[in-house]
């Protein structure tokens, strides 16, 4: 599988996903784009956004009925 940098995965899907939106490598591969050594995209990170907030344990606050 191709590994590309965050610059070239850019340019070549003309996207512009920041560091925060994809899970980079911790080690530095080889781009075949840019034929550098850079941290390369593993995977997409998944969006923050959650469908259903899930209820915690810890979260002591109380709401008041209103009224
Ligand atoms: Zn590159």
């Amino acid at each position: 599988m191709a590994e590309f940098c965050l610059d070239c995965w850019n340019k070549l899907n003309h996207i512009r996903l920041k560091a925060e939106d994809v899970v980079l490598s911790d080690y530095l591969d080889f781009c075949e784009a840019c034929a550098e050594m850079k941290p390369t995209i593993v995977c997409y990170r998944k969006h923050k956004k959650r469908p259903q907030a899930r209820r915690r344990e810890g979260r002591k606050k109380h709401r008041q009925p209103p009224g």
